[in-house]
């Protein structure tokens, strides 16, 4: 099998996508996860005799020069993990180099084969050998994802491969019971996710903002609360599909809602089947969290994506702490979906030891998961 193990390296310059797309604010890094999970690849090339020419994004720049998506801070902050220097951008005398946003440059996202086949060949002149490492971009047909391990002899880096290996394990023979724990903020992104999932978990819970609709499709009365009116009938469906194969969906029944969505709109608790008509759901309640984190821990595979409410505001954290916490206790796999979960997570307090596993792809975890095949693995033959 194509490894990075059997990967000549040795002398060589390898470029190497990496996903360093980390949570700016102010222009800081709030959380370097992403850099971190992208060391060990690193270290290994450099421990292996390689030079490496690092690829990345960040954020959605749609092909324009901003500054405020610019890499130079993750070069800083990479300098400083990897206790060596990162040149950025220009081809100096330190081994590891950062090039600036890939994304800068509209041909890495374009959807014109022409047009990302010209980039990646200009990328592939950088090196000898291609390395793919960038697991939250893996289900992105671009250029510095899939057109260019096409060109230069390639392995997927050791993040790839510990993703897959933990996919594989959820989607191949996962230790029963298995239940799945979402939430976030839309039904849209995750209706694929949920559809294969019934056919494979014994227990789905769902929280978040995506809730509401199906709140909405059991004919509940969801006040102000966020909803996507259009998926309803696709929620229903799901529901039917759900009872039929005797999978045990479970909605909350007690919700803390707000006049506004800010964060020091004041809380308060209903039932569920019943949110007033001026307010919206900003979290599950405490009666819902209890049973979700119940569930959780009977079960002996578990992934979970997406927080429980708008964990951003303190009043509403509750929930997606009280998911976290029963994750840290499952007797088995425990896997937390997704960059912006795994921040969650740690902005809560959490360890990433905690968990069985971090994902540091929330997208490309969910599709995989729904069975899709993933260009940027499927460029490295996995
Ligand atoms: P996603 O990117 O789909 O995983 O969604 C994450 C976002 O969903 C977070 O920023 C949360 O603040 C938001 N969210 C969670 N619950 C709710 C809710 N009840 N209403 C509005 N937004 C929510």
């Amino acid at each position: 099998m194509n490894s990075l193990a059997s990967l000549d390296v040795a002398g060589k310059r390898v470029f190497l996508r990496c996903d360093l797309n980390v949570p700016l604010k102010n222009g800081e890094i709030t959380d370097d996860g992403r850099i971190r999970a992208s060391l060990p690849t690193i270290n290994n090339l450099l421990e292996r005799g390689a030079s490496v020419v690092i690829g990345a994004h960040l954020g959605r720049p749609k092909g324009e020069i901003k500054p405020e998506l610019s890499l130079q801070p993750v070069a800083k902050r990479l300098s400083e993990l990897l206790g060596q220097p990162v040149d950025f951008i220009t081809h100096g005398s330190a081994n590891v180099v950062l090039l600036e946003n890939l994304r800068f440059n509209e041909a890495e996202t374009s959807k014109d084969d022409m047009q990302r086949s010209s980039f990646a060949k200009e990328l592939a002149k950088m090196a000898d050998v291609y390395v793919g490492d960038g697991f939250g971009a893996v289900h992105r047909k671009h250029a510095s994802v899939y057109d260019l391990p096409g060109l230069l002899p390639h392995a997927p880096g050791l993040l790839v491969q510990a993703e897959v290996e933990i996919l594989k394990q959820l989607t191949q023979s996962p230790q029963r019971p298995y239940g799945v724990v979402l939430g976030g903020a839309k039904v849209s992104d995750k209706i694929g996710v949920i559809s294969n999932l019934l056919t494979k978990v014994d227990v789905m819970a769902i929280g978040g903002g995506m809730v509401f609709t199906f709140l909405a499709a059991t004919g509940k009365e969801i006040g102000n609360s966020l909803v996507e009116t259009d998926l309803i009938p696709t929620v229903k469906d799901l529901i039917a599909a759900a009872q039929s194969k005797g999978i045990k969906l479970v909605l909350p029944t007690d919700i803390v809602v707000a006049p506004e969505f800010k964060q020091d709109s004041a809380p308060s608790l209903v039932s569920a089947a019943q949110i007033p008509s001026n307010q919206m759901g900003l979290d599950i309640g405490p009666e819902s969290a209890a049973s979700f984190a119940a569930e959780i821990r009977k079960c002996k595979t578990v992934f979970w994506n997406g927080p429980m409410g708008v964990f951003e505001f303190p009043n509403f954290a509750h929930g997606t702490k009280v998911v976290a916490q029963a994750l840290t206790e499952v007797d088995g796999i425990s896997v937390v979906g997704g960059g912006d979960s795994a921040a969650a997570v740690r902005a809560l307090g959490f360890k990433d030891s905690d968990f069985g596993y971090i994902s540091t792809g929330g997208g490309a975890s969910l599709e995989y998961l729904e069975g899709k095949v993933l260009p940027g693995l499927q460029a490295l033959g996995l």
